[in-house]
């Protein structure tokens, strides 16, 4: 039996999620950039900005994969509240006109006696199974176990951003970032026994990040976007230069089709058509939303 063209009601809550999809979500306090940005081209920080008009929207794919994430996000967030009442949940906080807001704040003393004193700040994040394959070494095809990458570094320095934001605001000490990944196919039983993977790693991987890992990057980063927001005060767009998986700086190139960054860039025909190196607001075809 092949499936019909135009499903009646399989597709109800997809078309729900994309047309959630299509509006804009404003930064935590309102300001001009955001902590999630970490990692991105400057090219797309500065359009962010801006207020660029955004021409290339996230298609019923990516809000299919963004929607669902979030459903999982808030139904977590609800599972952790009633073990650890004291949790607080998307604590916002800002770094000069950078902004964002963690999933969840937990005095640290609830979750380990050692971390008596300090908060932890949690992160989650969900993926499909290439990127989750990746940071917990996994080769599900061959069924075997190697070194995990562990979570993604733009992950951890988004955390950590946000980590020093809540700190200089609240006067608290946060020493550990904790990442959550999850994904949505569960390593097989079979695999799974082979591979020796327990019940709660199969769906999904915890990392406790201690401070001397976060806080670097996010000082980098954070140092990073203040030279963009300073390029955007004297009305200067940044060039397409993000970080890639190891921290390097790369060059991307949104004609080549070789940079994913740039296949879920909202902003690609108009990157396009500035083409690369720094420019100028006046020069850009950029158009205000
Ligand atoms: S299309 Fe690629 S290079 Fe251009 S702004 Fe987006 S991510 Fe940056």
């Amino acid at each position: 039996m092949e499936p019909v063209s135009k499903p009646v009601l399989t597709h109800l809550l997809l078309e729900e999620l994309y047309e959630a999809s299509k509006v804009a979500k404003p930064t935590a306090r309102g300001t001009a950039l955001r902590y999630s940005s970490a990692g991105s081209c400057e090219r797309q920080i500065s359009y962010m900005g801006l207020g660029a008009k955004q021409n290339t929207p996230m298609d019923r794919s990516g809000a299919w994969a963004t929607g669902l994430g979030t459903i999982v996000h808030e139904a977590l967030q609800g599972a952790i509240s009633r073990v650890y009442p004291r949790a607080e949940f998307e604590v916002s906080s800002q770094n000069g006109n950078i902004s964002g807001s963690c999933d969840a704040l937990v005095p640290g003393e609830d979750l380990n006696p050692e971390w008596a004193g300090t908060w932890v700040l949690y992160e989650l994040k969900t993926m499909g199974t290439y990127s989750f394959d990746k940071q917990v070494g996994w080769n599900r095809m061959r069924g075997t176990v190697g070194m995990g990458e562990g979570p993604a570094l733009k992950a951890i320095t988004q955390a950590g951003m946000n980590a020093l934001g809540i700190e200089s605001e609240r006067k608290i000490r946060i020493e550990n970032v904790i990442m959550g990944s999850i994904t949505f196919e569960a390593l097989s039983k079979n695999k799974a026994r082979n591979m020796d993977i327990n019940e709660y790693n199969r769906q999904m991987a915890e990392f406790h990040v201690p401070r001397e890992v976060w806080e670097p990057l996010a000082l980098a980063e954070i140092k990073r976007f203040g030279s963009v927001a300073d390029a955007l005060e004297r009305n200067i767009i940044g060039d397409v230069i993000a970080l890639g998986d190891d921290g390097e700086k790369i060059m991307l190139n949104p004609e080549s089709g070789k940079y994913w960054q740039c296949d879920y860039c909202a902003y690609r025909l108009t990157c396009m058509e500035d083409g690369p190196g720094i420019l100028s607001v006046s020069d850009s075809v950029m158009e205000k939303q």
